[in-house]
């Protein structure tokens, strides 16, 4: 007997039926015999919402009223992925959706695909924002997510004839959003510019604009927790009655251009910034939505009080910094202190210091985002007044604690010389109470290196919680088969809660008929993305090759570029004969990955690849041995589709570079073997699935580091590995560009003689590592094996352990059940 704990609403599959098509009728004035498959979308989603509603306001009731401390969670991004069939599952309404559904003649998959992915993130900090808040949720922890709704998420990738990404914007918000409930009852003023002045010992700012912050609350119910939390993005209106008169006289333009300015704010994700005007939009994005989420945690916490005692603020509420893009916060929750509410300096910043805690996501130190203290003097001047007063007691701390004037110099909040800039890292990490990285070997080189000497000032800041992903959605809704087959062997979908239970399946590694099922399972969900591929993309993919993946956002040191000349080199032995392509073990590389618009590298290495695959799969002599596809707009549907259906999963950035990582957790979930260096939470993976499991290559950290001080020649790397040579060559002479020797010469320039990332270095321990790979791959029952005990292995790297984390290490609350 299975014990069966996956919510189960009372609710039948006819009562469901009946209340969608309420909806139809009710709510949206379609008749079910005219309703298409988008509106029974709407209405399914209207009646999903209505269920979730009783738990949302009991649990809204109770993180005012309870004891226990809320978590604000802070984040620029949150790429929740597509909501329906998530929401189903908290809502225990699966089985009855796909009955009603099918009851009211409509087909179940259209009804789900009729949802469009909101793409309000651009990668992982953005995802993992969102398994953050389900995981908050699903263990009752009282939780506001807070960020923007941005009017154009990410942009939509497509390739040209030429195989270049041509970036087109997704139009998200033009369908019906049924998700996100807009509260223009609940908006907040949010002010820019003008000047500050002195009013009876006083300093006022005295603001030159402003707009209206419109929050736009959704659901985040939690599994098996009877608990729904909230996202509150905020989208921006403009307070300006448009001019009427101008209006009519036809200056329409003119008579819009108060509201097109405030609107701008929340009009895209991460504008351009190479322009002053680009820049100034991004701070004021970022202002933007803190203010409003301070000002709504006091309304929330302290209701119709004209003056509460903010002393408690930190007993009610402390915000999680999703690295600095929310940074401001602190100033402005220093303004608000002083200058909204009359406290003093000492009180201010005694409170300020036990609400904020920083998410450090990066190493590169460049990296780390800085403001012209010109600019914020522009658009916030009475916050660039309280962090240069921050950074004066931060001096005069340091004068008591660092002998050293060259470290007090490089650790000011604000740099000094021509033209100051404020860093954010700095000043978060000097009044956040605790500071983290996001992977035990990302948390150390923090100490070690980027935040250094801020590790030996206050050694107590920093502690480390590795990332994790929600099993949810990235098993149970990506992967039905494995989440059947997991439930069957351990005798319980109690996993679905606690991750660690899948431990259970070790002794399964040596059961060969449990085996050959997971095997199976695998297959199956092969010849499902092959037909997914085939439908979405017009993809030809032979199930019966290995899927090797490549799937992430397009970086230098993430090194795509690595893949692809590993896969020109396979090409390369076969066309100069000295390898049969019979002897090539049948492979088919998936790429998925998005450039940013204005990253030349990037965007040239998308259209070699796109390139390589034309040649390669026109190419008869290699046909069925080896094939290269690269799908277009990788977001969290396609990751859901290809995930399950990967074997290998490439995760080869240069040690030292990425954070974390967190597709190599959903990858490890679902049952691929992972190809990786020593890198972020590869680390951790590695030592929990086993060494013998997992496919180790190239340079450590320590041996990177040596490199560079010795000083590192990528040509001589080409020299001295001829499988390499002919790659290169091949990219250079044109065999990817028609004869045309000048399409990828930046891209052959850099490999040669800069190659900052190192992929030269580590192209001959790739290839070598190839062959390990291999010998496994044609033991099918022995790869099935450590793919499975790879599953086993991975519950560590779920979101609720990594929330746990935080509770335990950052912010000292709990459930509040
Ligand atoms: C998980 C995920 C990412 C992060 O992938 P990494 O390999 O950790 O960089 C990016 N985009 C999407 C759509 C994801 O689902």
């Amino acid at each position: 007997m299975t014990e069966q704990t996956a919510p189960h609403s009372p609710i039948s599959a006819e009562q469901f039926a009946e209340q969608i098509r309420q909806e139809l009728e009710y709510s949206q004035g379609v008749r079910p015999e005219q309703a298409t498959a988008a509106d029974v979308y709407v209405a399914t989603s209207l009646a999903v919402r209505k269920q979730l509603m009783d738990s949302w306001m009991r649990t809204q009731q109770d993180i005012v009223q309870g004891k226990t401390k809320a978590v604000g969670y802070l984040s620029a991004e949150f790429l929740m992925g597509k909501q329906l069939r998530n929401a189903l599952l908290s809502a225990g309404l699966t089985d009855q959706f796909e009955q009603a559904v099918t009851q009211l003649g409509f087909d179940i998959q259209a009804v789900i695909d009729a949802e469009v992915e909101p793409g309000l993130g651009n990668g992982g900090l953005g995802r993992l924002a969102a398994c953050y808040i389900d995981s908050m949720a699903s263990l009752a922890v009282p939780a506001f997510g807070y960020g923007i709704q941005y009017r154009y998420g990410i942009f939509k990738q497509e390739f040209d004839a030429q195989g270049r990404q041509v970036e087109r914007p997704d139009y998200w918000l033009d369908n019906e959003e049924p998700w996100g409930h807009v509260d223009y009852n609940r908006s907040q003023r949010v002010s820019f510019g003008g000047k500050v002045v002195e009013e009876n010992g006083h300093k006022v700012w005295k603001p030159a604009w402003s707009v209206r912050a419109v929050p736009v609350d959704y659901l985040v119910p939690g599994y098996a927790s009877g608990r729904v939390n909230t996202l509150r993005l905020w989208s921006a209106k403009s307070y300006d009655e448009f001019d009427l008169l101008t209006f009519n006289n036809s200056q329409y333009l003119d008579a819009v251009r108060p509201q097109v300015k405030a609107e701008n704010i929340s009009k895209i994700l991460y504008p351009e910034d190479s322009t002053p005007q680009g820049k100034s939009l991004r701070l004021e994005q970022q202002y933007f939505f803190v203010s409003a989420s301070i000002h709504d945690a006091i309304r929330v916490f302290y209701p119709g009080q004209d003056q509460p005692d903010l002393t408690s603020f930190p007993d009610k509420i402390c915000f999680q910094l999703n690295d600095t893009h929310p940074v401001i916060g602190i100033p402005e929750l220093m303004r608000v202190l002083i200058d909204e509410y009359g406290y003093d300096w000492n009180a201010a910043w005694s409170i300020t210091t036990r609400t904020f805690n920083y998410t450090c996501h990066t190493l590169l130190p460049e990296a780390l985002e800085v403001w012209p203290a010109k600019l914020i003097g522009e658009l916030l001047p009475r916050h660039l007044q309280i962090i240069q007063q921050i950074d004066r007691h931060f001096l005069a701390e340091l004068e008591g604690k660092v002998a050293d004037p060259q470290q007090i110099e490089r650790m000011r909040i604000i740099s000094t010389g021509e033209d100051p800039q404020v860093r954010m890292a700095y000043l978060a990490t000097v009044a956040g109470e605790h500071v983290n990285g996001v992977a035990e070997l990302h948390s150390q080189l923090l100490k070690d290196v980027t935040l250094h000497d801020f590790s030996l000032v206050y050694p107590g800041k920093f502690t480390n919680v590795t990332n994790g992903v929600t099993p949810r959605r990235f098993i149970k809704l990506a992967n039905p088969r494995l989440s059947a087959l997991i439930t069957e062997g351990l005798g319980t979908d109690r996993w679905l809660s606690d991750l660690s239970l899948l431990e259970g399946l070790r002794p399964l590694a040596q059961d060969d008929g449990f085996v050959g099922r997971f095997a199976q399972v695998k297959r199956d969900n092969k010849a499902d993305f092959a037909a997914f591929a085939k439908r979405e993309y017009g993809f030809d993919l032979n199930p019966d090759t290995m899927f090797d993946s490549m799937v992430k956002r397009l970086h230098e040191y993430k090194r795509q570029s690595l893949k692809i000349l590993a896969v020109i080199a396979d090409y390369a032995d076969i066309k100069s004969g000295r390898v049969s392509a019979d002897d090539l073990l049948p492979r088919t590389v998936l790429f998925g990955a998005k450039a940013a618009p204005g990253y030349r590298m990037a965007k040239l290495t998308i259209q070699l690849i796109n390139n390589v695959a034309r040649v390669v799969n026109t190419d008869p002599e290699v046909k069925g041995r080896l094939s290269v596809h690269f799908a277009p707009n990788y977001n969290i549907r396609m990751a859901q589709h290809l995930i399950p259906a990967t074997e290998l999963d490439e995760q080869i950035s240069q040690a030292g570079k990425e954070a974390s990582g967190t597709g190599n957790m959903k990858f490890a979930f679902n049952g691929a073997l992972t190809v990786g260096t020593l890198d972020g939470a590869n680390v951790e993976i590695r030592q929990r699935v086993g060494a013998e499991n997992f496919f180790l290559f190239g340079m450590t950290v320590e041996e990177v580091d040596a490199l560079y001080a010795k000083g590192y020649q990528p040509e001589s790397y080409y020299q001295a590995d001829p499988r390499l040579k002919a790659a290169i060559d091949m990219v250079a002479d044109g065999s990817f560009s028609d004869g045309d020797c000048g399409t990828y010469a930046a891209l052959v320039d850099d490999w040669l003689h800069k190659d900052y990332f190192m992929t030269l270095a580590d192209f001959t321990a790739y290839n070598q590592i190839q062959s390990d790979i291999e010998a496994l791959y044609r033991q099918p029952l022995e790869w099935s094996r450590k793919a499975l005990l790879n599953v086993a292995s991975s519950g560590f790297f779920s979101s609720d352990r990594a929330i746990g984390d935080y509770l335990e290490r950052i912010w000292k609350t709990g459930s509040m059940d």
